[in-house]
């Protein structure tokens, strides 16, 4: 497989440490508000990752945080504790706020078929191997104390900004910087290992540490649990391209520095996902989210199959236009799925054809949009027999994850459905509501679910 590499900013050739197997460190979300679904094209990102090593036959062991302490409404040391912002904001406890956003983020995590991480850890639950990690820093010189935190010291390593553009990144330093200029610090790129009470006497989450009372800087998490879950040596770390940095920049620094040798191989990084004002971000007004997409009648999968159209690598502008195309366009596909007769025998020869060009397009880094456009070769291929064709579109799923092939009984049920929903529109402008409701309720009963938007009502099957 090809995948670009920020590290070496060229596309590579992968290879895993040891055959056969892949080991990915994911940054997962900070669970101080909803996840608006550009994040969500960030974990879209990756769950085409771990699908397509799958697919290729490799075992993928993937490892993720849950950031419920230290992450500061600026990426470096600056500003308030998120955590605690929403605890002002909604009069809840960390915990009470951590445990209502990471249900949330999950339950839009499921609605894009996004594959769970084998390892899902919450930041609170790993301080022992924050507090290993930065005694050792802090013994072999990389890091030292002042004014009651501890600081990791950047020009301690050789190679600081190797996963970016040096010269850019000292503006964007100085630029983020300004704001606040946090003195304690020797050289203005330093970040925080551990904080102590002095930079939020009210901070709720503390623990104890040979430095004081106080809680972990946000970098220190995401290596101490890659660390401790995946070992000393790992095959890909990713997030959003707004990690690259400080966030990455400062986790290869201290891992590195911890570990004594090269830790991360392959960086792997989603381009943004904008919205009209640029990208889109938790603290701009309004949370745009999965959950409300489905609200207003829209099927959550033709937001991943509108995020699969486009390079992980590209910014991509979502708009309400761009995601009524993508849905008309995946209806159409899964009619005109819908429609092959499952005839014939396997044919081989098609089948390895049409799967060896599916394989080029995913491992050429991740080329889903043309991944796509083999599957629409195939549809319309007439030398393919149906039989085949079926095959091969499953198996193409298991990447795509758009439930591209309806259930037989989904189908069938499909008229009888239709006229339910028209019976309950009519016993509604009669005003017989109990006529509505029991049609909905005998519905459910069936596993099918009425959702009534706007633009009228549809249904989703919940337990096929
Ligand atoms: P957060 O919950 O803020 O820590 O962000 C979770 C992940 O979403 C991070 O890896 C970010 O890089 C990524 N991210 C944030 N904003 C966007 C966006 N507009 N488009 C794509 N990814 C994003
Ligand atoms: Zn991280």
């Amino acid at each position: 497989m090809k995948l670009y590499n920020t590290l070496t900013r060229q596309i590579e050739d992968f290879k895993p440490i040891e055959e056969g197997k892949v080991k990915i460190y994911t940054c997962g979300p900070t669970v101080y508000h909803y996840a608006h679904i550009g994040n969500m094209r960030n974990y879209i990102g990756h769950d085409i990752l771990v699908r397509t090593l799958e697919y290729l036959g490799y075992q993928v062991t993937r490892a993720m945080n849950i950031t419920d302490v230290g992450h500061l409404s600026g990426d470096s040391d600056t500003g308030e504790d998120k955590m605690i912002t929403a605890m002002k904001r909604e009069h809840k406890s960390a915990m009470e706020i951590a445990k209502f956003y990471t249900e949330e983020f999950f339950k839009d995590y499921d609605k894009l078929h996004l594959k769970r991480p084998d390892i899902l850890k919450p930041a609170t639950g790993e301080i022992d191997m924050y507090i290993k990690m930065i005694t050792k820093l802090l013994e072999d010189g990389y890091a030292y104390q002042s004014g009651g935190n501890v600081y990791f010291d950047v020009s301690k390593v050789k190679d600081y900004y190797q996963l970016t553009n040096h010269v850019q990144d000292d503006m964007v330093v100085g630029a983020r910087e300004s704001v606040e200029e946090d003195s304690n610090k020797r050289n203005q790129a330093d970040f925080a290992l551990w904080f102590t009470s002095s930079k939020f006497a009210n901070q709720e989450l503390q623990w104890d540490s040979p430095w004081g009372k106080g809680y972990p800087g946000w970098h220190i998490e995401c290596s101490g649990i890659s660390i401790k879950y995946l070992g000393e040596r790992l095959d890909i770390h990713g997030g959003g391209v707004d990690n690259i940095f400080p966030h990455h920049t400062n986790e290869i620094a201290q891992s590195e520095s911890y570990l004594g040798h090269k830790w991360t191989n392959y960086w792997f990084h989603n381009e943004h996902l904008l919205d009209s004002s640029g990208k889109m971000s938790k603290s701009k007004g309004a949370i745009l989210t999965v959950s409300v997409l489905e609200q207003e009648g829209y099927d959550p999968i033709a937001f991943r199959f509108m995020c699969l159209n486009s390079h992980y690598r590209k910014q991509l502008l979502f708009t309400f236009d761009n995601l009524n195309q993508a849905e008309q366009t995946l209806n159409k596909l899964k009619n005109k799925i819908a429609s092959i007769k499952d005839s014939g025998d396997l044919d081989d020869g098609s089948f390895n054809e049409y799967n060896g060009k599916f394989i080029d397009a995913i491992s050429d880094d991740l080329n889903t949009a043309n991944a796509i456009s083999v599957l629409y070769e195939l549809l319309k291929d007439e030398q393919v027999n149906g039989h085949t064709k079926l095959d091969l579109i499953n198996k193409f799923d298991k990447v795509f994850a758009l439930d591209l092939i309806k259930e037989e009984k989904h189908a069938e049920n499909e008229e009888e459905i239709l006229s339910l929903i028209e019976k309950r529109k009519e016993a509604k402008q009669n005003k017989d509501f109990e006529l509505a409701d029991s049609i909905r309720n005998e519905l459910l009963e069936k596993g099918i679910e009425l959702i009534d938007t706007r633009e009228g009502t549809t249904y989703k099957i919940i337990n096929s």
